[in-house]
């Protein structure tokens, strides 16, 4: 162990674990979230000899921060620089290199070397670890590596040694992954965890887990026990950047009304230290969680729920829940998935309040009533269930797996779910009429983008606008460009900047916004400078800039298909007609004197333009319009838009009554009793969609 190491419950189970991985192909481990699993065991594997630079093993992870966060720590106990023998890789980001011996890498990294390395002959040992979370890449990866389990070494290509695998959960679950994994061994590190009390802060007839309610019993509990309970560190669980850093404010000012003699240049307040914790946030911010505890300071650690098992942090006594988190999930109403604040489950609520009792016993606030609790959903939905399939059902067919209805999976998704994604990938004629993937198809897979976004990337190219649209699919795949800051004044400022930001792109386009802010941030003198002066995230540019010239090499890397004729259209034009050719899904029309707009993707959803976009309060200079997204919250807003004409996107709106979604498929078992639904489904689908878009209206 070095000297950084602290003696985890793991270390006691070294040499069993060892032998364990020796004598089994494939075995699952769980343990107490914190126990040292996903820190510790790929270095007693690598120290045992089982891995080599040649023979590495790949660690997957549900979340990127927890990738890059676990691979520097990793690094850092084993005294060795980051990016060589241990490393990470995540989307647009490779800090690896041919010496890496222990890869932590988003599950979604694993699944795209699967296309180029079917056999992951780099790999000695895969590492699937957070299974419990059931992302969805992760899920498509436990049908993939068990298809690899089954081949001999005599039938591999490229592989020397026969592959291991080990699957890591904390205690949820474990007998489901055994038994899919034809009944492997289960390890068991016992846990040490210390009881929690539970306490909660509404009484069941009171106004229950209400969104602006829980923001200020959050500031009001975590200021309670700063005050009134003995030391010990505080975890706070909201569901965003946005919460986070309003609640870290609140409590700052909270603590300055206490502590008269504060002194300003002073990170400490009222014997309290706040530190925000998402994945956004940059990885020496994200650092200081790990760092500095002092005596006699309580830390405040306000996070998302990366922090109930992806990342641990140690000292944590008190846990104060607000019972809700962001979820990606697909709506059926309007066939897109969105972004949204939903309860959490049951199994979420025992692990926040569970981050209390590590080391001693701890106190667990939820911020909602015994009532609300026991009326959670018991687990969370594996996300293969509620969010849109269209990206791994090409990946699944660009290996050579035709039927995806019937692939392995551990939880298969709703039949309808991987029908909808056939219909979207032949729309984008990423896949043709038999189900068979078009040359389209493989160059899109090449991205690490939505099919959508990378089709408006190809199409770039052909319409000669690539300069202006691979800046802005870069912008769009950062998180958070603009800053919010919270206090009335700076508020004030931030959106005078940011309106002159648009005013100088035209005023009329959110996709040119964001060109903006790449162009004039990345030409100025002192980009930091620029960034801080006008409300943006200098990370975020940073990282488009980076994202940028990979898409751009990766275009070059693509044959031209189409042929080449100079374009007469304005620049202006050319960049929507682009970004139409991937975003034809997410175009809507204005009703006619009103404020609202309909989709036409079939769904005709109604929805609103969020009150950020430039084209806020234009509503009655436009008619059809495209958006990068759509977010729920007390209506459906359309973020990120633009104005386009009804001709570019006429051809490629869904024409759907010549296909047949079941030859898509490729699936033998044809319309038993869930395909005859899904089928009448998008029969009446096919019927309003092929409806001029006039009489949708
Ligand atoms: P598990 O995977 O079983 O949940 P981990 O291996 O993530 O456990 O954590 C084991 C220990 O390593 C914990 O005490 C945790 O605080 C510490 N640790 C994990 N990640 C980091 C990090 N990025 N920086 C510092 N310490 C860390
Ligand atoms: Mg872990």
């Amino acid at each position: 162990m070095g000297p950084l190491s602290i003696r985890l419950p793991i270390h006691s189970y070294r040499a069993e674990l060892v032998e364990a991985v020796k004598s089994s192909r494939c075995m699952v481990v769980t343990g107490e979230t914190g126990c040292g699993k996903t820190t510790q065991l790929p270095q007693f594997i690598r120290e045992a000899g089982l891995a080599s630079k040649d023979s590495a093993i790949a660690v997957t992870q549900p979340r990127r921060v927890a990738a890059i966060s676990v691979a520097s720590r990793v690094a850092e106990e084993a005294g060795v620089e980051l990016g060589r023998e241990v490393g990470y890789q995540v989307r647009f980001d490779d800090c690896s290199s041919s010496l890496t011996t222990i890869k932590y890498m988003t599950d979604g990294c694993l699944l795209r070397e699967l296309l180029d390395d079917p056999e992951l002959s780099r790999y000695g040992v895969v590492v699937l670890d957070e299974a419990h979370e059931r992302s969805l890449a992760t899920d498509i990866l436990f049908g993939l590596v068990k298809n690899l389990l089954g081949k001999p070494l005599s039938e591999t290509k490229a592989r020397k040694r026969e592959l291991k695998v080990v699957i890591m959960s904390a205690t949820l679950n474990s007998q489901q992954f055994s038994t899919f994994f034809d009944f492997c061994p289960v390890f068991e590190i016992p846990g040490r965890t210390f009881p929690v009390s539970y306490h909660y802060c509404c009484p069941d007839d009171g106004f229950d887990g209400k969104k602006l309610v829980y923001m200020s019993q959050m500031a009001r509990v975590v200021m309670e026990i700063h005050l009134d309970h003995p030391e010990g560190d505080i975890l706070a669980f909201l569901t965003g950047q946005g919460e986070i850093e309003t609640m870290c404010n609140r409590l700052f000012k909270m603590a300055e009304e206490i502590d008269y003699e504060h002194d300003v240049s002073c990170q400490e307040i009222c014997g309290m230290k706040i530190l925000p914790l998402y994945g956004a946030m940059s990885t020496e911010q994200q650092q200081a969680v790990f760092h500095g505890r002092e005596p006699g300071i309580r830390r405040v650690i306000v996070a998302t729920n990366i922090a109930t098992t992806s990342l641990t942090v140690d000292g944590v006594v008190y846990v104060v829940d607000c019972g809700y988190v962001k979820q990606l999930a697909y709506n059926p109403s309007t066939g897109l998935d969105t972004l949204s604040v939903v309860p959490i489950a049951k199994s979420e609520a025992i692990q926040r309040a569970g981050r209390a009792g590590r080391t001693s016993p701890g106190k667990g606030f939820r911020l909602y009533s015994a009532k609300f609790f026991e009326g959670l959903e018991r687990e969370t939905v594996p996300e293969i269930k509620r969010t849109s399939l269209t990206s791994v059902v090409l990946s699944l067919k660009c290996m050579g797996i035709l039927n995806v209805v019937e692939f392995q999976y551990l939880d298969p998704p709703d039949e309808k779910m991987v029908l909808e994604a056939l219909r979207q990938l032949f729309f984008y004629r990423a896949i043709n009429a038999d189900g068979h993937v078009t040359d389209l198809g493989r160059q899109l897979v090449q991205f690490p983008l939505l099919p959508s976004l990378a089709r408006a990337v190809l199409h770039s190219r052909t319409l000669a606008c690539q300069e202006v649209v691979l800046p802005i699919v870069a912008m769009l795949s950062v998180e958070s460009v603009l800053i919010r800051p919270s206090s009335t004044k700076d508020a004030e400022r931030a959106l005078q900047k940011h309106n002159y930001l648009a005013q100088v792109s035209g005023g009329s386009s959110d996709f040119s916004t964001l060109f903006t802010i790449y162009q004039l941030a990345t030409s100025s003198a002192d980009m930091r400078w620029w960034c801080r002066d006008h409300y943006v995230h200098w990370r975020a540019v940073n990282t488009a800039r980076s994202i940028h010239q990979q898409l751009q090499s990766l275009l070059d890397r693509q044959p031209e298909t189409d042929t080449h004729e100079t374009p007469t259209a304005p620049l202006s034009q050319r960049i929507r007609q682009a970004l139409c050719y991937g975003l034809f899904g997410s175009v809507a029309r204005l009703s006619p004197g009103q404020r609202s707009f309909r989709t036409m993707d079939g769904h005709s959803t109604m929805c609103y333009i969020h009150p950020s976009s430039a084209l806020f309060g234009q509503e009655e200079k436009l008619d059809w319009v495209v958006f990068y997204e759509l977010v729920d919250t007390a209506k459906t807003y359309m973020r990120t838009l633009c104005p386009i004409r009804y001709a570019w996107v006429k051809e490629l709106l869904p024409q759907l009554h010549d296909i047949d979604v079941y030859r898509l498929s490729n699936c033998e078992r044809k319309r038993e009793v869930a395909g005859v639904v899904a089928g009448e489904d998008l029969t009446l689908a096919t019927k309003k969609m092929c409806q001029s878009p006039k009489e949708t209206l």
